[in-house]
């Protein structure tokens, strides 16, 4: 419209940043030819209007002067612009020749979670349809495994929240297991603060004080890694006072009778001197939780990425099943998805073992449906790859030769950072697709620029397991294409065309609804024309379903109905600390950056809010190691060195530093972070690594 001499454009749109999705209108304000801009949030019923500050400044990297606009090809060692069809072409080449010589696994495809549902599935089906290789995983991996195993394992599904964040006011005890909502999905903590006011008591597990543990009633800061244990007490305590629900047990559980036996073993003061709680203080916290009439609990990577974090969710799944607080209102558990895309990113067969509609790659009727869906044939479908660590360790052995990467940055992100970075460079062919040229992307052979949450039109599923539509609001730039139009157009190449022959997105969620039908991540109900009034839960298996917004009512989704319970042992494989590595060095986020800070970084604004990797350390601990308050430290694990700037906090355990994981170079953690893996779902144990600190004198 037209304000004078201003042109105001508004876009509508949604924020990129976590998995709540929130949704917002860019508002370009055109004024003597320079453009400004300001956003307003917009009302939805997760995030109830509210935004916060990432999703204020999100369009300062989508207007990056940075962004990639044209395909990039390195020749003689610099990236020179070339037109899509020589980038195509020179991919085409060069998988085709290495897929001939070293046959069809030895190209790798490496997605992430914040593409779009649509590009997910894309992706899985590129990979097993037009590139035949089994070796395709996601960064997920190192973000959503354990809980979705933990899911899988104890309740027969996966998804996020098992009820609507609406229903957290209801809940009257709140456990909150390393989990920094506050800083990570601020726009939900109004739900957490209700609850509260509502008289929850609210339990917070975590080494360290953070913007979340300030509203709890009881912050239990346990010793890294001791979680799974710490559960173990409150179940010793919860079984021996007689606060089970029998009832519920022994309706919807499995496994009990194995669960009691184990916890009646647990003695108390050994839990109290594993974890550093005071028994007393476990035996409160379980009786709270207990004795509650509603409770919720919540789980993020504190908890999981742990070499046995699979184990520890599957102890908090215990604790709310033997209470009987789950599929009642105010009664459930979350796993606190961080990515934009972080649900639907593992629904629709980007993981190593999956096909579409959380379909299993190795169960025969689950691949010839797919195969009918996709028009191939059933026993042209590879089999089960690997995680997206050990891809890494098959590339560094050069049994994984060329390789995609779709929206992922893993030299930042990934564990043990340099040896991927090593490895990557030892490729033959990498082609990465991103809107800028990160960490990871300075390595390919060939960057293929994509369109930015502004020009996507596709489907996302937030936290709870609600599907959103977000429209392309604004024009792509140069000759940016959409990473669904990229794989269309290499499979083309490739000559697999006819099996992506799609021209909207809307074409692709079509066919994603049909490979999704009958699973149980069941999209079929679920279409644009609906998306584009409403919100929809999965579960959603026909057209005039509502959706399933509390799960398991009345049964869980194992083929007798029934929950599986677990022993859970408090003692695991990890890497404790010693003389040499005297402390635990413990990675999170912080509330102005997002994963790998490709984006964020760029961001005049939020980068500004926070420059640098910052160490929090407690003044006791500094003083032991000589450190001065806001000095450079070197800090270092088995794996190598990071150096990073310290920052005095009383928040902090003394036996732990905290250094959160969004820059790059010498200041990356994830440099030396631990790449051991949790045997049953692959997430590597960021979260507790053994390290030492040093003071830099000289630089
Ligand atoms: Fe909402 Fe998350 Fe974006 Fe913040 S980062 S505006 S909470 S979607």
């Amino acid at each position: 419209k037209q304000k004078d001499y201003t042109t105001e454009t508004v876009f509508d749109t949604q924020c990129p940043f976590c998995s709540v999705q929130c949704t917002m209108q860019l508002v370009e304000e055109r004024v003597v030819g320079r453009s400004r801009y300001k956003v307003l949030a917009k009302d939805n019923p997760t995030s109830n209007g509210r935004l916060c500050m990432k999703g204020l400044c999100a369009h300062q990297h989508a207007l990056h002067p940075e962004r990639l606009q044209f395909p990039l090809l390195k020749k003689n060692g610099e990236f020179v612009r070339v037109s899509w069809e020589e980038a195509l072409s020179f991919i085409r080449d060069r998988f085709t020749a290495i897929q001939t010589e070293f046959g069809n696994d030895a190209v790798g495809v490496y997605g992430g979670g914040s593409l779009t549902n649509e590009e997910a599935y894309l992706l899985g089906k590129f990979a097993r349809v037009a590139l035949k290789t089994k070796y395709i995983d996601y960064n997920g991996r190192y973000c959503m495994s354990a809980a979705a195993a933990a899911m899988n394992a104890t309740f027969g599904i996966d998804r996020g929240l098992t009820n609507k964040l609406s229903e957290i006011p209801h809940a009257r005890c709140i456990l909150l297991a390393g989990t920094n909502i506050a800083e990570c999905q601020p726009t939900i903590m109004p739900y957490f603060r209700q609850a509260k006011k509502n008289g929850a008591f609210i339990i917070v597990i975590d080494p360290r004080e953070t913007a979340t543990s300030e509203l709890a009633d009881l912050h239990i800061k346990v010793k890294p890694g001791t979680d799974a244990a710490l559960v173990n007490g409150m179940l010793a305590v919860i079984l021996a006072e007689g606060y089970v629900d029998e009832a519920f047990v022994k309706e919807r559980t499995e496994g009990y009778e194995e669960l009691k036996k184990h916890i009646e073993h647990i003695q108390l003061d050994d839990i109290a001197a594993m974890t550093g709680v005071a028994k007393e203080i476990i035996a409160f916290a379980a009786r709270q939780y207990a004795l509650a009439p509603t409770g919720m609990i919540f789980t993020a990577r504190g908890v999981e990425q742990q070499t046995n974090g699979y184990m520890t969710v599957r102890n908090f799944l215990n604790l709310a099943l033997v209470t009987g607080k789950i599929g009642k209102i105010g009664c459930g558990y979350g796993a606190v998805t961080g990515q934009g895309n972080g649900q639907g990113g593992r629904e629709h067969g980007q993981k190593a073992d999956q096909l579409p509609g959380y379909r299993s790659i190795e169960n025969e009727a689950h691949r010839q449906y797919i195969a009918s869906v996709w028009g191939v044939p059933e026993e042209e479908l590879p089999r089960k790859g690997v995680s997206a660590y050990e891809m890494m360790q098959k590339v560094a052995a050069g049994e994984i030769k060329a390789m995609i990467m779709m929206g992922s940055n893993p030299v930042v992100s990934s564990p043990n950072a340099r040896f991927v970075e090593q490895a990557l460079k030892t490729l033959q062919c990498f082609v990465v697709v991103d809107l800028f040229l990160s960490e990871t992307a300075e390595l390919a052979d060939v960057v293929l620029p994509t369109s930015s949450y502004l020009e996507d039109e596709g489907t996302m599923t937030n936290l709870e397991g609600r599907v959103t539509w977000r429209p392309a609001s604004r024009k792509r730039l140069g000759e940016v294409k959409h990473d669904w139009e990229i794989l269309c157009e290499l499979a083309k190449v490739l000559g697999k065309g006819e099996y992506f022959s799609f021209s909207s997105a809307e074409e692709i969620f079509d066919e994603l609804r049909v490979a999704s039908r009958g699973g149980l991540a069941d999209y079929y109900g679920i279409t644009y024309e609906r998306l584009r009034r409403e919100r929809v839960y999965w579960p959603c298996p026909f057209l005039e379903h509502p959706g399933t917004a509390r799960l398991f009512e009345h049964s869980f989704a194992h083929h007798d109905g029934k929950a599986r319970l677990a022993v859970v042992e408090n003692k695991y494989e990890k890497e404790e600390p010693t003389d040499h590595y005297p402390l635990y060095v413990t990675t999170g986020r912080v509330l102005t950056h997002y994963l790998s800070g490709t984006q964020t970084r760029r961001s005049p604004t939020l980068a500004s809010r926070q420059i640098e990797a910052v160490m929090e350390i407690h003044p006791n601990t500094a003083k032991k190691y000589k450190i001065e308050n806001n000095a450079l430290v070197k800090i270092e694990t088995k794996r190598g060195a990071a150096v990073v700037r310290s920052k005095y906090s009383y928040k902090i355990r003394e036996d732990t530093v905290f250094v959160p994981f969004h820059w790059s170079g010498k200041q990356n953690i994830n440099q030396i972070t631990d790449d051991a893996l949790d045997p049953y779902c692959k997430m590597p144990g960021f979260k507790i690594c053994a390290a030492r600190i040093s003071p830099i004198v000289d630089l």
